[in-house]
């Protein structure tokens, strides 16, 4: 085979498996049915939420604090500088962060599948979202990194939803990702039912970036990616190795965030 002859092969192959995909997908699609995300009605397109649970969903928008993302109920309640009370109050370590949910029930159906139950295309859904709701912080970021499991959590639970949630960003939006940039140095208790003091009490010292991992941040705008974004204590330890490890800078992004009702 002539070497003037390996583009116009490359370009036949390319297109063979375009189609054998396309092909494939709708195959797929007489066979199996695409199915809302959230619930099993039938939808048009795998990953779509069907009518009632697009409306159920809880996503978030601006008005929005601009450090932690918690969503204002309008926009006189955000302030000149458009930071919430907790954040002025005790700024955290990163510098944004955004969530594409409320953490509720409506997104505890798709996060909990894939927290809990090895349901791992669930990834593909919420990174979707994330991607959306995370747009300004992804377009000026270097690497994701998502939030560590303890290797003794990483073994019964066989796989990282955050790590899982990273590559799903990555696949989408061309940022190269890290996914054993951090590491839990010791093993936490669950950290749900403690306050913010406690939790903070609770990392210190547990979350470090691995010694050769350090230029894959240093210099580098990171983008610290976790399923759900709860009082920030694990994602300001996070941030903090990182800083301490020489990011120019560390945004988070998240599945779902918890608001405070009410
Ligand atoms: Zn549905
Ligand atoms: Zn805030």
């Amino acid at each position: 085979m002539s070497l003037a002859a390996l583009p116009s092969r490359a370009t036949a192959l390319r297109r063979v498996s375009v189609t054998a995909r396309t092909a494939g997908a709708m195959l797929l699609d007489m066979l199996l049915p695409p199915r809302c995300a959230a619930c099993d009605e039938a939808v048009e397109r795998q990953g779509q939420f069907c009518f009632k649970c697009f409306g159920a969903a809880r996503f978030i928008a601006e008005p929005a604090c601009r450090c932690c993302g918690v969503p204002f109920e309008n926009a006189g309640l955000a302030g000149p500088d458009r930071v919430c009370v907790e954040c002025a109050a005790q700024p955290p370590a990163w510098r944004q962060a955004r969530a594409a949910f409320v953490y509720g029930e409506f997104s505890r159906r798709l996060i909990l599948p894939l927290k809990y139950g090895d349901r791992t295309e669930m990834a593909a859904v919420l990174g979707a979202h994330m991607a959306r709701a995370g747009q300004r912080l992804l377009v000026g970021a270097d690497v994701l990194v998502p939030v560590p499991l303890h290797r003794r959590r990483l073994r019964r639970r066989r796989y990282n939803q955050a790590a899982l949630l990273c590559r799903a960003l990555s696949r989408s939006t061309g940022v190269p990702f890290g996914l054993d940039v951090l590491r839990r140095v010791k093993a936490t208790a669950p950290l749900a039912g403690l306050g913010g003091q406690d939790r903070l009490a609770s990392l210190s010292g547990a979350i470090e970036v691995r010694e050769t991992r350090r230029s894959v941040v240093a210099g580098r705008s990171v983008v610290l990616v976790d399923d759900v974004l709860t009082t920030g204590a694990t994602a300001s330890a996070c941030a903090a190795a990182l800083m301490a490890a020489g990011a120019a800078s560390v945004d988070v992004l998240a599945a779902a965030r918890t608001v405070r009702d009410g």
